[in-house]
């Protein structure tokens, strides 16, 4: 897990950061170059929150501030932003995997200097926010796109979701990232939708606002309280509390890593005695996700033929690349165990996701003709074992459990 020593938390305006700093135990305010800065505790580590202003050149300036004056090792950016796709809606929360620019071209910033126009936020401050939030709802988690521009027409909303499949806008949050991964310092955003980004956008601004702003510093509270304390610093009673004055202990790194086979992965760790055929989340890097198609319940026979899934493979990989989301789909294939699939999505909502999916099986369950990528032995390693009749009732199957499937039932039974 992170442990980081101080945390950054940048705000766009005054208002995201009005509700954290009545939040701050022992706040301090200071000044560094105009710009005023609060320092403090929360959740029992050192915190350093700021306002940076709105725009991205303010934003980069303020995040290079916290970590070169401040010393700061994660950054936290809090805020509001306008959504890019009518299905996700105001007072909603957006978790950025990833972040990018779409008023400044991303081959530009690939050809130069930092050569990379996406900036991945920490996958393990993403992967609890998002465990924070699913009493709440749940949070999406997708890419979002900054400007130096209040987006609040349509059709300028529909333009920057097609050029860069972000989800939602706002005008800081790339250049926080950028500025994170430029110092080497891992990084999460923590966006509310306030608006569509739409024609109404300045009316629907105003009304959600204040709401949403909350909305995101009350997360970033219990984000801190989640993470584990830094070293030196201990919760008397079960309840962290700041010691900054207390000298700082050696960190503990007596524990082995595992090597070769004795570790246990992630997937080893899904309980498969109580998975049921559904489609759950299986693991989240940075904005690509895995999902997990389980076809058949684990340990209980009835595993599908290795021709079946194969021809499934060919079926299924060949409609999602042929989707409006080709450039979304980086991998589809079947499970050595026989009773699933992995599906891997970048840059994909999560509801987007489980519709693709749905729809993927729903077309294959209907398609007679024959398997793409079967005609030659040119296109494949094994031409002879394929089974697109067994492959058809897989997807007919699958389609039918996944009918009423939404992002919430994306986790996996406990
Ligand atoms: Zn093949």
């Amino acid at each position: 897990m992170i442990n980081p020593q101080s945390i950054g938390i940048l705000t766009a305006m005054d208002i995201e950061a009005e509700q954290l700093k009545t939040r701050i135990s022992d706040l301090h305010e200071a000044q560094t170059d105009g710009m005023t800065v609060w320092s403090g505790s929360l959740g029992g580590r050192t915190v350093v929150l700021s306002t940076s202003g709105v725009g991205k050149v303010n934003a980069a300036l303020q995040a290079q501030r916290l970590i070169d004056h401040w010393g700061v090792d994660c950054l936290i950016n809090t805020g509001i932003a306008g959504s890019l796709d009518p299905r996700l809606t105001p007072r909603r929360t957006v978790l950025a995997s990833a972040v990018l620019y779409h008023d400044l071209e991303a081959r530009l910033l690939e050809k130069y200097a930092p050569y990379c126009s996406r900036f991945p936020a920490d996958e393990e401050l993403l992967q609890l926010a998002a465990k924070l939030m699913q009493p709440q709802g749940g949070a999406t988690i997708g890419v979002l796109a900054s400007g130096d521009q209040f987006i609040s027409s349509s059709v300028k909303a529909r333009e920057i979701a097609e050029a860069t499949g972000a989800l939602a806008c706002d005008m800081e949050s790339a250049a926080i990232g950028q500025t994170a991964y430029i110092n080497s310092v891992p990084f999460l955003i923590i966006r509310a939708i306030s608006d569509m980004a739409d024609d109404n956008a300045d009316e629907t601004y105003a009304d959600f606002e204040k709401q949403a702003a909350d909305q995101a510093a009350s997360l970033v509270t219990q984000l801190l309280d989640a993470l584990p304390l830094p070293a030196g610093k201990h919760s008397p009673g079960g309840r962290s509390q700041a010691s900054p004055q207390s000298p700082a202990e050696p960190e503990n790194r007596a524990q082995a890593l595992p090597t070769g086979f004795a570790g246990t992965i992630a997937s080893f760790a899904v309980n498969h005695d109580v998975l049921v055929p559904g489609l759950y989340l299986s693991r989240q890097d940075g904005d690509i996700a895995t999902y997990d198609l389980r076809l058949v319940k684990p340990n209980q026979g009835g595993y599908f033929s290795m021709a079946a899934g194969h021809s499934l493979e060919h079926l299924l990989a060949t409609w999602l690349r042929s989707s409006v989301y080709s450039r979304q789909v980086v991998y589809v294939g079947p499970m050595g165990c026989r009773t699933g699939f992995y599906i891997l999505l970048r840059g994909l909502d999560q509801s987007t996701a489980v519709s693709l999916i749905r729809e993927a099986l729903s077309a294959v369950a209907a398609y007679d003709g024959a398997v793409p990528g079967t005609a030659s032995t040119a296109a494949c390693g094994n031409v002879a074992e394929h089974d697109p009749a067994g492959a058809r009732q897989l997807a007919e199957t699958a389609a039918a459990f996944l009918k009423n499937w939404t992002a919430a039932d994306l986790v996996y039974p406990a």
